[in-house]
C-alpha cells in the first residue's frame, strides 16, 4: 500500500524548489557601480530618482515616491491623506499587521471589516457596514496579488468621503480592469523586502496620481523637506525614509527581469489552479472578471477538512511538507484584530485607540466579528510561496502529485 511520506513513504520529490531571491551578475554589477561612484544616498546619486520614475510607469501612476519599506509608505500614506488623530481606517481583518500598525503609528483607529470567502479580499459589504462619521480612510489589501474589488470600494469611498488608500504590498503589475493597482485610489504602497516579487532586502514605493499628494509623501520621507526649500529647512513632521542608491540599484535590475518572471508566475498558477481544482476538498482562491492580471504572489488554496475526514489544516499542511513540497504553510494564523498588539493595546505613544469609542463602546479588538477571516486563520488557508510558482512544469506535476496523494490517503493521518 502507497505510505505517505509523514508516515514513513518515500516522498513526491527531495529536491529544493527553485531558491528566492533570483539574482545573477547584473545585480553585483549596478551595485558595485553604486559603491565604485562614491554617491550612496539618494540625495546624492540618480538611481532612486530614475526608479521612482520607472516603478511609477510600471504601476501607470503619475508619481512614485520611493520609502525604507511596505510600512513606513502606508503610514506615509495615510498621513497624506491627512487623516486625523483618531480618524478610523477601515482594514481587512485578513492582512500582513503593517495594513493596520501603519494606521496605529499615523495615531488612526484601524477598525477590521471581514473579507469574501471566495477571493480572501475585503468585503465591500463587511466594508460599508464597519464603516461610522469617523471612518476616513479604507485601505484595501489586494492579497496575494489579486486586486481587491475597486469598483464596489470606489463606489463606497465616494458616497462617504473617504480616501482609499492601497496596500498593494503583494502586488506589482497586478491589475484591475486594464488599470494597474496603487494609483486607482488616492495613494498606494508597495513593498521591496526579501519575501516579495521584487526586493533588495528592503524597501519601499508610494504611487499617486495627485500631485499635492505626491509633494506631501515626498516631504514626509525626506525629513519635511521641500523640493524648493533649502537643506535645514523643515516643513512638515517628516522622518529619514529614504531608500538608498544601491537598493534602487538593485531593484532597478529586479524590475528590468520581472515581466518574465511575473509571465512564468501566472502560467504555474493557472496549470495548479486547474489541477488542483479537479482535488475534492480543495479550492484555490476565486479570480473574478474585474481581475486582469495578478502578480501571484502567493498561491493561496482553501481546505476544506470536511472533505478530509477532519484532519485538521495544520497536520496536512505538515504532510505536504513531508512530501516535499516546501515552502507550504498555513498563512497568517491570527486575524490581525486578534493579535496582541491590538487585544492589549500595547501602542506606547500612539493611543488614539486606549479612549476611541467605536459604535458606543470603548473600543475592544477582541468584539470585531470576522468569521471568514477567522476561518481562513485557523482551518482553510494554506500557501504556497512564491518560488515554487518558478518551478519547471515537472516541478509543477510534483505539487500536484502530493496533493492527490494525501487526498488519496489522508486516513493514514486519522487517529
Ligand atoms: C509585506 C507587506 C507589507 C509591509 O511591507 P514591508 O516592506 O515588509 O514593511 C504590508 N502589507 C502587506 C499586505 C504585505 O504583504
Amino acid at each position: 500500500m502507497e505510505r505517505l511520506a509523514i508516515m514513513g513513504g518515500a516522498p513526491v520529490r527531495s529536491r529544493p524548489f527553485p531558491a528566492w531571491p533570483v539574482w545573477d551578475e547584473e545585480e553585483i554589477r549596478a551595485a558595485e557601480q553604486v559603491i565604485r561612484s562614491g554617491r550612496w544616498g539618494s540625495t546624492a546619486g540618480d538611481r532612486v530618482n530614475e526608479l521612482e520614475k520607472r516603478f511609477a510607469a510600471y504601476q501607470e501612476a503619475a508619481w512614485g515616491i520611493a520609502s525604507t519599506s511596505g510600512t513606513t509608505a502606508l503610514r506615509t500614506a495615510l498621513l497624506a491623506c491627512g487623516i486625523e488623530y483618531g480618524a478610523e481606517v477601515v482594514v481587512p481583518a485578513y492582512t500582513f499587521v503593517a495594513s493596520a500598525t501603519a494606521a496605529l503609528e499615523a495615531n488612526a483607529v484601524p477598525v477590521f471589516c471581514d473579507i469574501d470567502p471566495h477571493t480572501y479580499n475585503l468585503d465591500p459589504r463587511s466594508l460599508e457596514a464597519a464603516i461610522t462619521p469617523r471612518t476616513q480612510a479604507i485601505m484595501p489589501v489586494h492579497l496575494a496579488g489579486l486586486p481587491a474589488d475597486m469598483d464596489r470600494i470606489g463606489q463606497i469611498a465616494a458616497r462617504h468621503g473617504l480616501a482609499v488608500v492601497e496596500d498593494a504590498c503583494q502586488a506589482w503589475g497586478s491589475s484591475h480592469r486594464g488599470r494597474k493597482v496603487g494609483a486607482i485610489g488616492k495613494v498606494g504602497a508597495f513593498s521591496f523586502q526579501s519575501s516579495k516579487h521584487i526586493t533588495a532586502g528592503e524597501g519601499g514605493m508610494l504611487v499617486t496620481d495627485d500631485s499635492g499628494t505626491a509633494r506631501v509623501c515626498r516631504s514626509l520621507v525626506n525629513c519635511g523637506r521641500t523640493e524648493s526649500g533649502a537643506w535645514h529647512e523643515h516643513h512638515l513632521l517628516g522622518g529619514n525614509y529614504r531608500l538608498t542608491e544601491l537598493q534602487a540599484a538593485v531593484i532597478l535590475v529586479q524590475l528590468g527581469r520581472y515581466d518574465r518572471m511575473l509571465e512564468r508566475r501566472q502560467e504555474a498558477a493557472r496549470y495548479l489552479r486547474r489541477e488542483l481544482s479537479k482535488i475534492e476538498g480543495l479550492s484555490p482562491l476565486a479570480v473574478p472578471d474585474y481581475v486582469t492580471a495578478t502578480s501571484c504572489h502567493l498561491f493561496i488554496l482553501r481546505y476544506d477538512k470536511q472533505a478530509f475526514g477532519g484532519l485538521p489544516k495544520a497536520r496536512f499542511i505538515e504532510a505536504l511538507n513531508a512530501e516535499g513540497i516546501r515552502p507550504a504553510h498555513g498563512g497568517y494564523y491570527i486575524p490581525v484584530n486578534r493579535q496582541p498588539l491590538l487585544l492589549e493595546k500595547n501602542v506606547g505613544p500612539f493611543d488614539a485607540i486606549r479612549r476611541h469609542v467605536y459604535r458606543g463602546r470603548l473600543i475592544d479588538y477582541a468584539g470585531f466579528d470576522c468569521p471568514v477571516a477567522e476561518r481562513a486563520c485557523t482551518d482553510e488557508a494554506v500557501w504556497l510561496l512564491q518560488n515554487l510558482l518558478l518551478a519547471d512544469k515537472p516541478d509543477l506535476d510534483d505539487i500536484v502529485t502530493a496533493f492527490a496523494r494525501i487526498a488519496r490517503h489522508f486516513d493514514q493521518l486519522l487517529e
